[in-house]
């Protein structure tokens, strides 16, 4: 039978908020808490959600918390204290943690909140703040697979493909790979398309063929025809958060002893992006990295 969940959501950031205004549109009774606390507060008006005043009042008499940081070391510092999220936690309940996150991190989470029965697992998601708004996500789980069975309704508010990739960690680790990917295409793009601009190929003709070829990506079909042609980089996904992303999967790999180095060479390129073009940048705004180095303008 069908049992109404407590929902409480905790990080109203550029894809947190829109999935939380999910599961508010869903009905699922929701508390939510942010650090910047106009942010929740807004968010309460508008969607006459409860905000909270701290985690663990967040947490209080929810049976499912989700959680969408920027790191999984920010979720650590959220659980311990009188105001943290391990205060409020019942007994039963679920942590889910929506934060592209580190699996060595999430696992020492799960560890932590095991010894007060409260189950945990990794929920990273995919597919932008546009299929946040949507309900379109993919959501990549690590942890028990029964515990995603209870809250797969909750996961389904803003996710259309949930799939169970492994133990605790897991989802994590599928995530950062991922991100990777996105990461070696946004700069061997710009790369690719920086030399036929210069060689006086059209940057769109040149996407109008790659992209009904085999060297098409999302990058090429949709980052770089909406976001660098037209000049507008809307700031969706910051780019520091994808150097986050890049960095996971490059240590991945170097814990598993596979040799990568096109993974480190790129987690090495978004450290220089980051430090660059600062905090704020969105990602896509690696381009004008490769642009300056190249001397031209992919236009
Ligand atoms: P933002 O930078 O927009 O928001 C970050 C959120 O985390 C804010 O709510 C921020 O609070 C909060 N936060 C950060 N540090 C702390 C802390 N130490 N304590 C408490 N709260 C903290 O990030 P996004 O929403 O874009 O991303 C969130 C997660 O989702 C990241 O792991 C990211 O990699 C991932 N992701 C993002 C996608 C996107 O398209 N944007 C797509 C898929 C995954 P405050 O408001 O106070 O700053």
């Amino acid at each position: 039978m069908f049992r109404v969940m407590n929902i409480a959501f905790l990080g109203l950031g550029a894809i947190g908020r829109p999935m939380a205004a999910r599961v508010a549109a869903a009905k699922m009774p929701l508390a939510v808490w942010n650090r910047t606390a106009e942010r929740a507060a807004s968010f309460a008006r508008e969607t006459g959600a409860r905000h909270a005043a701290t985690p663990a009042d967040a947490a209080r008499n929810a049976d499912v918390v989700i959680t969408c940081l920027s790191t999984s070391k920010d979720v650590a510092a959220l659980l311990g204290g009188t105001d943290g999220l391990m205060a409020g936690l019942k007994r039963g309940a679920v942590l889910v943690d929506c934060t592209s996150g580190d699996p060595a991190t999430s696992r020492r989470i799960a560890a932590q909140l095991a010894e007060h029965g409260v189950d945990f697992i990794d929920a990273p998601v995919s597919g932008g703040t546009i299929g946040a708004e949507k309900g379109t996500l993919t959501v990549m789980v690590g942890g028990d697979a029964a515990v995603l069975e209870r809250v797969r309704p909750v996961l389904q508010t803003f996710g259309q493909k949930v799939v169970h990739c492994g133990d605790v960690g897991a989802g994590d680790a599928v995530k950062a790979v991922n991100n990777a990917f996105l990461a070696i295409h946004v700069m061997a793009t710009a790369e690719g398309l920086a030399a036929l601009v210069k060689a006086g190929v059209e940057p769109a003709v040149a996407l109008d063929v790659i992209n009904a070829s085999s060297g098409r990506s999302n990058t090429s079909m949709n980052l770089f025809p909406e976001r660098v042609l037209t000049r507008t980089f809307p700031k969706t996904f910051r780019l520091a958060l994808l150097e986050k992303d890049i960095g996971i999967a490059a240590e991945l790999a170097r814990q598993q002893r596979v040799p990568a180095p096109i993974l480190q060479l790129t987690a090495d390129l978004f450290r220089v992006a980051r430090g660059e073009l600062g905090e704020t940048a969105d990602h896509v705004e690696a381009v004008k990295l490769v642009e300056a180095w190249a001397g031209v303008e992919i236009a």
